[in-house]
This record gives C-alpha cells, structure tokens and sequence, in this order.
C-alpha cells in the first residue's frame, strides 16, 4: 500500500483500504450527482469504477459535472469519458469500465453484473425502479442518491442518500419510491404525453428539468460515499436513509423500519436470473429511460 493512502489509513486501517481496493462499483448516472461519487471513489482507492451514461455533455450541465472541462466540445463529449478522464487523472491504474447506453442494455446489465456495489444517480422514478429490483435480484447493495431544488417561495432543497444493503430496506419498503411516477416512465414515452394530456400538463412528467446546484449535489454524494465506505472498511452499518434539509442545514438519519414483506427484500432478493430484470432490457425500456 503506498502513502498515497496513509491518511485515511489512519481512519479505517489497512484492512479497510484493502477492502475499498478489492470493490467494484458501478455508478449508473454520471453527471451533476454521479460524477462527484466516481472522483471520491476514485480517490478513496477504490480500484474498478463502471461508468455507465448514455448521454452527452450539454451546455446546462457546464455548472455542475466535476471534471467537465472549457475545451469538451458540445455536442461530442461523453459524460462517461469525462468520468474516465477524471479517474484517470487521479489514479491511471485504476480499471475503469465505461458504458455508454442506459444501463437498461446488455452492456449496461454485464457492467452491473461485474460490479459488487451500485450506486444510482438518477433523475428518474422509472430507472431507480429497475435498479432497485436488479440490485435486489442478484443480491447487490445499492446507494441511490438524490438532490432537489424545489423553487417556490420560500425555495427548498436538499436530498436523499437511500441504502438498500442485504435486504434490510430499500427504496421501495422505505416508501421513497413514487411508483406512479415510475410506472408511467416505465411504459415509455406514449404513455406518458397520454398522462400529461389526461392530468394536465406535468413538468415531472415530461421530463422537465429542475434546478441543479453544483454545492448541493456534492452534499449529497458525499453523504452516500461516506456511507459506502463506512460499512466496507467495517467501521458502522450503513443508514438506511439519510435526508438532507437544506433550510436548516440539518441531515437526519430515518428511525422508520422497513415494511414487512417487501417484495424487493425478501421475495426477489438474492434470486438470480430467474427474477427476470432481463425482461427491461427485452421490453426495450433502456430506449427511452437514459
Ligand atoms: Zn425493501
């Protein structure tokens, strides 16, 4: 081990740094939120990042997306390059497994495959949703971050790090899953201009973009990387859901307790193939949720 890691050693032990060596994670959305989480990992000396992103640099991300750089051209710059560039930087030996799709792919499914922890960084219902059953079917723990900035008077922000770890909660049993939301997502792009012509049009619904703080997602992914790295250097278990109130500068920890009978948790949980996840992928879901 070099010195490289001797301060944090010094926190967590070497055993714990080579606990962090030996992890995989994939990071499924790298932009305003996941891109903080691959820059920490990489620095925490985690060895083998999978970047996985469909989408391109565009011009409102220029706020946020760490390692973004004045030159990346727009259109033409990958947001998963950009998570590589940034790992690179830090550390050229670390493996880094980028997938440029949705991660409801065959790509995007083997990277998630190989990886030992997800980390969901997502602006939708829909794609948590599948991360939640997928990480649930083959036993992987998944951190799902997520930052808001709601406008209105007076303005509120903050955010949500939900820890689905061995089956013991997740975001559905934590009821922070709005289902609607991810059904309507789910059944693709009719269905939901047929919603919005229904109820009115919803901005959420039409995929509509919010505001997105560059200061605000760090807290965030903080929290949530902080989190990983405190259960795999076995220094706490993880918090089920922390919650960022902005306002009052205060984060809580949840003291709610799973629902019982969680079908994620207990029904699918550690099931394998035969819970068939695969079926997104066959539906073509990954065509329109990225
Ligand atoms: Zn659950």
């Amino acid at each position: 081990m070099n010195d490289r890691f001797d301060r944090q050693i010094r926190f967590f032990g070497k055993e714990g740094q080579e606990r962090l060596a030996a992890a995989r994670v994939a990071v499924v959305g790298v932009g305003g939120l996941g891109s903080h989480v691959v820059q920490q990992l990489a620095f925490l000396g985690v060895r083998a990042i999978a970047p996985i992103d469909a989408k391109e640099l565009g011009p409102t991300s220029r706020n946020r997306l760490v390692g973004m750089s004045e030159g990346d051209p727009i259109p033409g710059t990958r947001k998963v390059d950009i998570a590589e560039r940034t790992v690179k930087a830090i550390d050229g030996s670390i493996a880094v497994d980028k997938v440029f799709d949705s991660f409801v792919s065959k790509l995007g499914f083997d990277a998630l495959m190989g990886a030992d922890y997800v980390f969901g960084c997502l602006d939708s219902e829909g794609a948590r949703l599948v991360l939640t059953e997928l990480s649930a079917a083959y036993a992987k723990p998944y951190v799902d971050v997520s930052s808001d900035v709601l406008p209105g008077n007076p303005v509120d922000y903050g955010g949500q790090v939900c820890i689905a770890w061995n089956g013991n909660g997740c975001l559905s049993c934590m009821n922070i899953l709005d289902r609607t939301r991810a059904a309507v997502e789910l059944a693709g792009p009719e269905e939901r201009r047929r919603q919005a012509e229904i109820y009115g049009i919803r901005g959420d619904l039409l995929n509509d973009v919010g505001p997105s703080v560059v200061s605000i997602n760090g807290v965030l992914a903080s929290l949530a990387v902080t989190e990983f790295m405190l259960k795999v250097t076995g220094i706490r278990e993880p918090r089920r859901l922390l919650t960022y109130h902005g306002r009052t500068g205060k984060v809580t920890a949840s003291a709610d307790t799973p629902l019982p009978d969680c079908y994620y948790c207990m029904g699918l949980w550690g099931k394998g193939d035969p819970g068939d996840v695969q079926r997104y992928v066959r539906q073509g879901v990954g065509t329109f949720l990225r």
